[in-house]
């Protein structure tokens, strides 16, 4: 039976890689994403919609037409997020700071706010957030990141309790380095805010998790699939890392 997604930051990247793959299930597919460029370029099979996850408005809006339309949802995957700045804490801008917890955090929060109200009413459900392993380990250098995704963790475990009651299950993925543009980017930063090359920064990456090597979309994608299955059914208030198994943060 087709079941109706909609996932935040959905028009690139790893929402890009789980609404692509809901639809390949069958399903119904909503993004919102704050790009318009991305927005456009989505196929049509997902509908996409231009929506920054900060804009209490624009939320109410992109929220209340899937209400509206959609009679309800049954996966909710909050996912918008942005890296931040990196550097030593004493070096970082307040508005920087402010800025990473406000997608991360306040996007997360109106979109939760919205998802609890209406999978709580149906009695059934699946919550999904996008963390990271920065919500499971202390990386330095990146101290606005880190606390916006340990705060997605305490969010999950908070509304797992919440929901749970209703038939509403809570979970959060949490993905290692994701092979794409985004870690270039943030690959790029760390190594002008630390005077390294970007190799070296590159490998410190890999050489602090087990596999040796990056994830990709697809396998967190995967997780997201499976975490909204019939599988997991027992599942909620977990941090699921996708990660090759993190072993060192430095
Ligand atoms: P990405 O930059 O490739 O894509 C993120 C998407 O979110 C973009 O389309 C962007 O336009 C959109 N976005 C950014 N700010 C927004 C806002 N305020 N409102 C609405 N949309 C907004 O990044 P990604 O790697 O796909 O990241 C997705 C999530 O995964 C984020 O929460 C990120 O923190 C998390 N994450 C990524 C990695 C990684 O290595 N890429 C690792 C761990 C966690």
């Amino acid at each position: 039976m087709s079941r109706r997604v909609v996932i935040t930051g959905g028009a690139s990247g790893l929402g890009l890689a789980m609404a692509e793959a809901f639809v390949a299930m069958g399903d119904q597919v909503a993004v919102c994403d704050a790009d318009p460029a991305a927005v456009a370029s989505v196929s049509p099979a997902i509908l996409a919609v231009v929506a920054d996850v900060t804009d209490e408005v624009a939320m109410s809006d992109f929220l209340g037409r899937i209400e509206a339309d959609w009679d309800g949802a049954d996966i909710v995957i909050s996912n918008a997020g942005i890296g931040g700045p990196a550097g030593p804490i004493e070096d970082l801008d307040f508005a920087d700071w402010q800025r990473c917890l406000s997608v991360n955090l306040d996007g997360a929060f109106l979109t939760c706010r919205w998802a609890a109200r209406v999978l709580k009413a149906q009695g059934a459900g699946v919550l999904l957030l996008t963390s990271s392993v920065s919500g499971l380990f202390g990386f330095p250098w990146r101290t606005p990141y880190v606390a916006a995704k340990w705060g997605i963790v305490g969010l999950t475990k908070a509304l797992a309790s919440e929901l749970g009651p209703y038939g509403v299950r809570v979970n959060a993925i949490c993905p290692g380095a994701v092979e794409g543009p985004r870690m270039d980017r943030v690959i790029a930063m760390e190594a002008q805010a630390q005077s390294r090359s970007e190799a070296d920064v590159r490998k410190g990456f890999t050489d602090g998790v087990a596999l040796r090597r990056f994830v990709t979309a697809d396998e967190v994608a995967a997780m997201a699939v499976f975490l909204a299955s019939p599988g997991a059914a027992s599942i909620s208030g977990q941090a699921m890392a996708v990660d090759g198994h993190t072993e060192r943060t430095t």
